[in-house]
């Protein structure tokens, strides 16, 4: 009866994955932050493999075409193709602006006006069943430190490795690698990759960005900050913005 009552540590012996060591999934959005986080640790040699995961939001087909242009240009043998998974929001989300990409957040709003309930909750666990699938003991994302959301935060990401140890049956390590950097660190830290093939935008033509909604603010300024020329084309580009969290 001791055993019944004993706070379980993992998934019980039959259950347990292994993960193959030097492999790490890597969330990826095709936009700046998870695309040079990307780059960054596969020239670090592990094998990656990028995901982009489907959730219905108006602007990942040119998300998803961004980021397998962007892996192709980087040319490393060790980054495999990026696999798209669904895992379908738009029956909860309702007509949420991310579905509609009607009255997305505009040039001047509030960098938290971005913020879609679950996204990084949902991003996990369809991710970590990939990583258990396929034996990888690491999932990386790109929350930096302007992300001010409840999914974003260290507590969560323990709280949900902890989850999928108990779940699923693997040790999953979620890296934060980003969480300290700014955006104008990412610009920095992106030196040599092809930016320009990256995509932040919320109303995007293409890899057109629209100007006009905080993604492309928050690019903007973080451009601007480094102190590095802008390669993003814009439909409208307007002055610095001035962004609030
Ligand atoms: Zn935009």
């Amino acid at each position: 009866m001791a055993r019944k009552n004993r706070v379980a540590s993992s998934a019980p012996d039959d259950y347990r994955i292994t993960p193959e060591p030097g492999r790490i999934a890597v969330l990826a959005s095709g936009g700046m932050d998870s695309s040079v986080m990307l780059g960054w640790i596969a020239r670090r040699g592990a094998a990656v493999f990028p995901i982009y995961i489907r959730a219905g939001l108006s602007w990942e087909r040119d998300e998803l075409a961004a980021l397998r242009r962007f892996v192709r240009a980087l040319k490393l043998p060790n980054v495999a193709s990026p696999v798209a998974l669904k895992i379908p929001m738009g029956d909860v989300a309702g007509d949420h602006w991310s579905m509609t990409g009607k009255n997305v957040p505009g040039y001047h709003a509030a960098l938290s006006s971005n913020y879609i309930l679950g996204r990084n909750f949902t991003l996990l666990a369809k991710g970590a069943i990939f990583c258990a699938r396929n034996r990888i003991g690491e999932i990386a994302m790109a929350p930096l430190e302007s992300n001010p959301f409840p999914d974003a935060r260290p507590e969560f990401f323990r709280a949900f490795a902890r989850a999928v140890e108990l779940g699923v049956g693997l040790p999953l390590k979620i890296s934060t690698p980003f969480a300290g950097m700014s955006k104008a660190d990412v610009v920095r830290r992106g030196a040599g990759m092809p930016l320009e093939l990256t995509l932040s935008c919320a109303r995007p033509m293409g890899m057109v960005h629209c100007g006009a909604c905080t993604k492309c603010a928050e690019r903007v300024q973080g451009f601007i900050e480094a102190g590095v020329a802008d390669p993003t084309p814009y439909a409208r580009k307007r002055a610095r913005p001035r962004l609030a969290h």
